[in-house]
């Protein structure tokens, strides 16, 4: 392909010296396990999220499966309570729900951002709906001050899938505007190679300036214990990897410059597809709402645009062809009908938008995509 979707060893390229000095410093420390790696890694997850505390942790979905198991500890929710989270995500979303024993609601995403919005959340809650997991879906954070509101009046426990959107920033409801990380009662963030920032494997983090819920996922996190051979919870292993947070305070040192290029090509993209067969995902109000983790367009032809992009050349994906519910570990979940859900997943494509796309190459994949008929 001459326009790759996303090429990861092109994209670390740029970073190789920082990078090998970085894994040069882990192996000759000795310290395999936690160490000053870790904790500079949860020093600046807590300046990025604007939070009083960060754990570094294995991967996204387990520091999803760790908030809620914390939550569940700490008395925040119980087993069994409905957990209210977009249909339209991908699928460790819901599994870090059922994971811990709790109920997911899914809830049906506007059309026009793929997020849930205050209506969509308002029309699909219950009486029994306990919290929210909101997902800031292609990097664009999915809060306001309506579902903040929503979800203060329920008395909702809210969780952040932050694992697209790091960087991100949502008008609160009395706080101004805030990063996401700090938004709910905790957050969780994920390092996977593709996401914004990547690591050279799996890691992930979790945010929160509630100090209970951070010692429970630290103590879960690490065989649940408080101390050294003292085990108050049935815990995990889940710490976050000190070669991969060596990687990663190396990449997150340039988190702006990795969000601003996104910015650039989401707003070319924007700008220069003019084809009335192909709608472009809107520009948020203020662009700091969105770090373009895809650019999704949609096409009612979708299957036959993708084919025609491949045949010149530009490489595409679909985030994702088949939501949660549809997939066959979920086939006996309990949901309303999706329509909205579905419907997206049907006409959805996400267009090259990472770091080994120069935004000067932006102008030939929109040329392109404007000559498809
Ligand atoms: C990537 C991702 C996750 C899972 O993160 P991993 O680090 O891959 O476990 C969870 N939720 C969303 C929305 C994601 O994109």
């Amino acid at each position: 392909m001459k326009y790759p979707f996303l090429d990861l060893a092109d994209a670390n390229r740029s970073y190789q010296e920082a990078l090998q000095q970085a894994a040069a410093e882990v192996i000759a420390s000795g310290r395999y396990v936690g160490g000053p790696h870790v904790d500079a890694l949860e020093q600046n997850m807590c300046r990025i999220a604007a939070t009083d505390y960060a754990v570094g942790v294995s991967n996204g979905l387990d520091a999803l499966r760790l908030i809620l198991r914390a939550a569940i500890l700490d008395g925040r929710l119980a087993e069994g309570d409905e957990i209210a989270v977009p249909a339209n995500t991908y699928v460790a979303s819901v599994l870090a729900i059922t994971d811990a024993g709790l109920r997911p609601l899914l809830v049906e995403p506007d059309p026009a951002t793929s997020n849930i919005s205050a209506a969509t959340f308002a029309a699909a809650l219950t009486p029994a709906t306990r919290g929210l997991m909101t997902v800031h879906l292609y990097g664009r954070s999915a809060w306001d001050p309506a579902i903040e509101r929503l979800a203060l009046e329920r008395g909702l426990f809210v969780v952040e899938d932050a694992a697209q959107a790091i960087g991100a920033e949502a008008m609160t409801l009395d706080r101004g505007r805030c990063p996401v990380g700090s938004l709910g009662h905790a957050a969780a963030f994920s390092f996977y190679p593709t996401k914004n920032v990547g690591a050279l494997g799996d890691a992930g983090a979790v945010t929160t300036s509630d100090r209970s819920l951070a010692e429970k996922i630290r103590a879960l996190a690490n065989y649940g214990s408080d101390r050294r051979y003292h085990n108050v919870y049935e815990g995990f292993n889940c710490r976050l990897d000190p070669i991969q947070a060596a990687m990663l305070n190396v990449k997150l040192a340039d988190l702006d410059r990795i969000n601003d290029l996104r910015r650039r090509r989401a707003k070319l993209y924007s700008e220069l597809i003019s084809n009335p067969r192909v709608v472009t995902p809107p520009l948020p109000a203020d662009p700091k709402e969105c770090v373009w983790h895809q650019y999704v367009v949609r096409c009612a032809d979708r299957d036959r645009l993708a084919a025609y992009l491949a045949s010149q050349g530009v490489a595409t994906d679909i985030h994702y062809a088949v939501p949660p519910h549809r997939q066959p570990c979920y086939a006996s979940l309990p949901h309303e009908p999706l329509p909205a859900t579905e419907a997206l997943a049907a006409s959805i494509l996400s267009l090259p938008i990472g770091d080994s796309t120069p935004p000067e190459v932006i102008p030939e994949i929109a040329r392109i995509i404007n000559s498809f008929e």
